[in-house]
């Protein structure tokens, strides 16, 4: 992969695999996987005021103001670890968090490369979401059934505990899916219009299948 695109953003709903594949991605391209639910998680586990205050967006599976998601990541963003690329899950998902994203890479010399969408059916969302279980420790994902771990209840990769989040129930899965369609499924044409967006196989494939994909589509 070449050096110039490494400034990655994965889009794509709730469910569609883009924290599973920012993990396997990360360690490849040994670049940061930025994902700001997990920023807020961090700060709803720790108590902070932002943590608080996003938390009432998430419990209702709404999105979290713009003003308050950009300064978070934007502000990540500008860490040194992030200076020869970044991987996004899950931000931008409004038209006005991708202008501001591409504004300020541009105020500092950088560009995104390459959108990788992937394209998932709803019910199909739906099924994943409501199985998956997530490592407390590490946050690494699981599913109950389509990526059990090899001990029940227990992360493979670090032995902690593994749970369900708080919004993967059924009710708050489909309000999450309506306000994907509603305001982040849009950023595909934006992102097609600026010659950046790449689909990724990603419907009834294996995250190794999907990942196989990337790699090519990446020309890795
Ligand atoms: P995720 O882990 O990406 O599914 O995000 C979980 C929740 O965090 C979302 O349902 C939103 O409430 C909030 N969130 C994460 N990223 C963003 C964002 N870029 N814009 C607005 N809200 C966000």
């Amino acid at each position: 992969m070449t050096k110039q695109s490494k400034n990655l953003i994965l889009l794509g709903a709730p469910g569609s695999g883009k924290g599973t594949q920012a993990a396997k991605l990360t360690k490849r391209l040994g670049v940061p996987a930025i994902s700001t639910g997990d920023i807020f998680r961090e700060n709803i586990a720790k108590g902070t005021a932002l943590g608080k205050e996003a938390k009432s967006y998430m419990d209702r599976g709404e999105l979290v103001p713009d003003a308050v998601v950009i300064a978070i990541a934007l502000d990540r963003l500008d860490a040194p670890d992030c200076k020869d690329g970044f991987l996004l899950d899950g931000f931008p998902r409004t038209t006005a968090q991708a202008d501001a994203l591409g504004a300020h890479l541009a105020a500092s010399g950088r560009a995104i490369d390459r959108v990788l969408l992937m394209d998932v059916s709803t019910e199909e969302l739906v099924r994943r979401i409501t199985g998956r279980l997530v490592c407390k420790a590490c946050g690494a994902s699981y599913h109950e059934t389509d990526i059990p771990p090899a001990r029940e209840g227990l992360c493979d990769a670090c032995g902690g505990a593994l749970t369900k989040r708080g919004d993967d129930e059924e009710a708050t899965v489909r309000n999450r899916i309506e306000v994907y369609n509603a305001n982040t499924a849009p950023l595909a044409a934006y992102y097609e219009e600026r010659k950046l967006l790449v689909r990724v196989a990603s419907g009834a494939a294996t995250p190794d299948a999907v990942f196989a994909d990337i790699v090519k589509v990446l020309g890795e």
